[in-house]
């Protein structure tokens, strides 16, 4: 079991990763994409979670492993049908996440038509940092989001540019499946996506909420 640590708050039994995807129209732009005109997600698994000063690890299978830095919504309380106007009591913290996506697998499933958990479960495919209590988050949707590989800026983006407010995503995917204290919503990442090579060390940081560093193998 995987535990999830609010900073000074509670810890969660870590759930479903539930990934937004186009979410931020440069990134859908620079992957050939349209951008989503409501919510969609893809689930993770929670068995690809990783912590601050671990390693992903590049699986055989893949050749082009990338980097997505997310601004990432821990739920404290769980629900259905949670209405936007209500979605707040239901947040635990705010935190960072890297969906990690082997592009190549990605592309030929995306080719034949296939979703996307193929190219991005893989154990240690989600780097989680600690969340911070969402009480000391100013304003989620308006935080600069960034990621450094080797120090070299890749992902500089800001949470104003994510496509959908956060009450909006709850309320959307709790439509479709109920969230449970301890999951994830992963909102999607901005543009700047690139591949990482074993020996890299990658930083993400997201204003207001920390800095999660991992290696690569
Ligand atoms: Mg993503």
């Amino acid at each position: 079991m995987t535990d999830i640590q609010v900073i000074d708050g509670k810890t969660f039994q870590a759930g479903k990763i539930l990934c937004l995807l186009r979410s931020y129209a440069a990134h859908a732009e620079e992957m050939g994409n349209a951008p989503s005109v409501k919510p969609d997600f893809f689930l993770k698994p929670s068995s690809a979670i990783i912590f601050h000063d671990e390693n992903i690890i590049i699986p055989p299978q893949s050749e082009e492993v990338h980097h997505e830095v997310e601004l990432a919504v821990l739920i404290g309380k769980g629900g259905s049908n949670i209405p936007a106007k209500q979605a707040e009591q239901h947040i635990a913290g705010y935190g960072i996440l890297i969906d990690v996506t082997a592009r190549d697998i990605q592309a030929k499933a995306k080719k034949n038509g296939k979703p996307w958990a193929i190219a991005k479960g893989f154990d240690t495919f989600a780097p989680v940092s600690d969340f911070m209590k969402k009480e000391k988050v100013t304003d989620v949707h308006n935080l600069d989001i960034w990621l450094r590989v080797n120090g070299d800026i890749r992902q500089m983006s800001n949470t104003s540019k994510l496509l959908f407010k956060i009450p909006e995503i709850i309320e959307f995917i709790s439509a479709r499946m109920t969230l449970e204290p301890g999951d994830i919503i992963a909102t999607g990442t901005p543009e700047g996506v690139s591949r990482i090579m074993p020996g890299d060390i990658v930083e993400a940081g997201i204003d207001e909420i920390g800095i999660l560093k991992v290696g690569v193998e």
